[in-house]
């Protein structure tokens, strides 16, 4: 038999995912551990991401039982457990791969117009406009210090994004629960606080300075209003707040 000495070299290394990583994987290869081949002397990164597992959602590698970097060159034989953001473990925080404090805004992909409007709705800053592309979210996720929250899951192999969250439903009310639900954000909700339109911040404003900039019916109905401090959109308790009041209480969420 003849060998070809210039063929590639197949090695192959174990995955290991844990929690909410799996759901980048195939379904039946979910569960367990999976082989991968690789050649060369790849980096972990480049494994996992061949793999179908974007490098922004893992905070901790482990090569062969010890936390290891996503520049980890791996040899072939080894044994790769990947955990998730807030997967429940005993690690010393400095293992982690996510820089800490976790930011506390977002800047949301262009896919996910309603999502950021709900996330507005509940007073979290999210950054959004429907020309965003890769470069400026990534930017500004790294400038001011942003969680990128995306359908896209080709932005989170970036090496460049921190901290990124791909929404695994398609609904935007699944959406806001879920992007709630795993990031832990039920304590900074402060509904009806921030602009739906521009993200600013919403201050009471005095009756009469509105008046002639709302409708007749609403000004006589209503006593109190509201003005963004960004684009000056008015707001008051109509009908849509009563609306949108039952949805996040549906959600489990107070509104004021
Ligand atoms: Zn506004």
């Amino acid at each position: 038999m003849i060998q070809d000495s210039h063929a590639p070299i197949w090695r192959r290394v174990s995955i290991r995912c844990h929690g909410d990583l799996e759901d980048f994987l195939p379904r039946g290869r979910r569960g367990g551990w999976v082989l991968h081949p690789f050649c060369g002397r790849p980096s972990a990164k480049s494994v996992l991401e061949a793999a179908g597992v974007p490098q922004a959602e893992i905070d901790l590698i482990l090569v062969d039982g010890c936390p290891a970097g996503l520049d980890c060159r791996l040899l072939g034989g080894e044994r790769l457990v990947v955990y998730p953001l807030f997967a429940a473990m005993d690690r010393q925080p400095l293992s982690r791969l996510r820089p800490r404090p976790l930011p506390k805004a977002f800047v949301v992909d262009a896919n996910l117009g309603a999502l950021a409007r709900l996330l507005r709705l509940c007073g979290l800053d999210s950054l959004y406009r429907r020309d965003f592309d890769d470069d400026e979210i990534v930017r500004l996720a790294r400038g001011q210090r942003r969680f990128i929250l995306t359908r896209d899951k080709g932005i989170l192999h970036y090496s460049a994004v921190d901290h990124g969250y791909w929404v695994r439903n398609t609904q935007p009310q699944r959406q806001l629960s879920e992007v709630i639900g795993r990031l832990r954000l039920q304590s900074l909700l402060h509904p009806f606080s921030r602009c739906i339109r521009c993200n600013g911040l919403i201050q009471p404003v005095a009756r009469d300075l509105v008046a002639g900039r709302v409708p007749a019916g609403a000004w006589r109905e209503h006593r109190h209003f509201f003005r963004c401090d960004g684009c000056g959109q008015i707001y008051w308790r109509g009908s849509h707040y009563r609306r949108m009041a039952a949805h996040l209480a549906a959600l489990g969420l107070q509104t004021p």
